[in-house]
């Protein structure tokens, strides 16, 4: 059966992330994604989560503690475009991930916008190692999910093909605006 976007995430960065590794969950939400980088770094390894909601971090929280894996988290309450005032500039990362959109059964006013995913991935770009891969699984079914997805979709063409491999992934005959995933790994 073909994965899901949210699966097929999971299954890109598990194909590139080994134990020591550094990682940025960039949307936490309730911090599936958070738990799933966590275990994959292990106890040498860091995982960077952001988000700009205090109930993602709390829920984040309670979901690494249960997990087992709260120690090799830093969990910032603060938007991804500030990565790299918290990430410094030597440090290198091996992935990232975003979901773009609202957290389901939340506040649906609170969405990620373009401007500031922008600003996040030339934050990652920069710090992004050789084989490292950063992958956007894209909700745009709400109001403002279509400029965010045109501004992923022309950032990602944009990518130099001799410096980085983009690929999107989709289901083309799904109703309900099924998400898109983009993944960019450099060579
Ligand atoms: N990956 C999450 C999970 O596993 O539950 C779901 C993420 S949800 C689709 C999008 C999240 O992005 C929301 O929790 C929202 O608060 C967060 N968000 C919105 N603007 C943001 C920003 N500028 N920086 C970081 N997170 C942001």
């Amino acid at each position: 059966m073909l994965q899901t976007a949210m699966r097929f995430s999971h299954t890109l960065l598990k194909e590139v992330i080994q134990t020591g590794d550094t990682v940025v969950d960039a949307t936490m939400g309730n911090g599936h994604d958070t738990a799933f980088l966590a275990q994959l770094v292990g106890l040498n390894g860091l995982v960077y989560a952001f988000d700009v909601q205090e109930q993602a971090l709390q829920n984040t929280e309670k979901k690494l503690v249960e997990s087992g894996v709260r120690e090799q988290v830093r969990l910032v309450h603060q938007g991804h475009e500030t990565i790299a005032t918290i990430i410094p500039k030597e440090t290198t990362l091996r992935a990232a991930i975003f979901n773009l959109g609202y957290l389901p059964k939340s506040d649906k006013q609170i969405i990620t916008k373009p401007d500031t995913t922008k600003q996040a991935l030339d934050a990652l770009l920069a710090r992004l190692e050789s084989k490292g891969r950063i992958v956007l699984v894209v909700y745009y079914g709400h109001t403002g999910g279509e400029a965010e997805l045109a501004m992923v979709q022309d950032y990602c063409q944009q990518l130099p093909q001799e410096e980085y491999s983009v690929l999107t992934y989709q289901f083309i005959n799904q109703k309900n605006n099924p998400p898109i995933l983009f993944c960019i790994e450099r060579k």
